[in-house]
């Protein structure tokens, strides 16, 4: 069984309506929808709806049915892929990115740099988060209302989990904003490897401690925990599994920031960490993908 997606490309307002007619016909299906961008430069974004299972025809004519008012060229592709990798295929590549105070910029760009943005440098590596993807910016934004309101301010928000930290770009903000310690981690060698690169490279290593390990299955979370802030960029099936542990790390009166979630997954995952004796605090949404915080 391969879990797929359909997708058609358009520009950004586009994507606005793609978004809301296909979210509107298959919401009773459950089948999330969501855009993201995929060239800045030349406007283009893509709209997927996201399905699991074996590809079927006839899901495909109803959604060019459904589209076929106000996209009449719209090409429907197919993109088939395992569960894990909805967040992995939506790389994109590196333009400046700004989400609150923060600039998420290549060295190439170093000249859009203004004097109060807290600025995080990254290569185009093969790690996962460049700020591009609505997820990461959702986090950028969120980590930096967490920290900034948290007692004591910034410093007081630590010490900080980045669980699936990818390039190390959320790691690396949490660091920016204050002296806090960080453990970076993820399930991949070539992330975490990136991640030591990008850290070095923004001169955070005193702060931050870079380890591969999947889930909670290290010492490293033993040694540096628990958390005053949890954040987990990854996808809602996971996190929804990792909720039990994520709770167990965390600190009393302790904040955690999941993204990688769907709109339509939302109700879900906050059920699962409802559970575990945690409450919503803030939502944001960006492109048909939410963030959530919760304590
Ligand atoms: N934090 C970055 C990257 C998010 S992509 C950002 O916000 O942009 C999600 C990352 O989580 C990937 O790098 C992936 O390798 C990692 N990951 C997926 N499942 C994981 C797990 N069970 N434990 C740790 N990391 C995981």
């Amino acid at each position: 069984m391969s879990d797929h997606r359909y997708y058609f490309r358009t520009d950004e307002a586009g994507a606005k309506r793609g978004l809301d007619l296909l979210d509107s016909f298959f919401e009773d299906e459950g089948l999330p929808v969501a855009t993201m961008e995929i060239d800045e430069e030349k406007g283009l974004w893509e709209v997927s709806i996201y399905v699991p299972g074996d590809p079927d025809d006839a899901l495909k004519t109803r959604i060019a049915d459904c589209l076929s008012g106000d996209f009449p060229k719209a090409e429907i592709e197919l993109e088939v892929f395992g569960d894990t990798d909805w967040i992995a295929k939506s790389l994109e590549g590196l333009t400046p990115v700004r989400a609150g105070r923060f600039l998420v910029h290549g060295a190439h760009d170093r000249d859009a740099v203004r004097t109060h943005d807290l600025a995080i440098e990254l290569e185009a590596g093969q790690a996962f988060g460049t700020g591009h993807h609505g997820t990461t910016a959702g986090c950028l934004e969120m980590i930096e209302m967490v920290m900034r309101a948290s007692t004591g301010g910034p410093a007081g928000a630590g010490p900080v989990l980045d669980l699936g930290t990818g390039s190390g770009v959320l790691a690396i903000a949490a660091a920016r904003l204050g002296p806090v310690r960080v453990l970076a981690t993820d399930i991949d060698p070539v992330a975490t490897r990136v991640a030591r690169e990008n850290v070095r490279h923004n001169h955070v290593a005193e702060q931050i401690r870079c380890v591969t390990a999947t889930g909670f299955h290290s010492t490293a979370f033993g040694q540096a925990g628990p958390f005053g802030l949890i954040i987990a960029n990854i996808l809602a099936r996971p996190l929804m599994r990792m909720a039990p542990d994520i709770r167990r790390h965390l600190a009393p009166g302790g904040s955690v920031i999941l993204s990688g979630i769907l709109a339509s997954q939302r109700w879900q995952v906050l059920a699962a960490y409802n559970t575990q004796g945690m409450r919503h605090v803030k939502t944001l949404w960006r492109n048909g993908w939410v963030t959530i915080h919760l304590k």
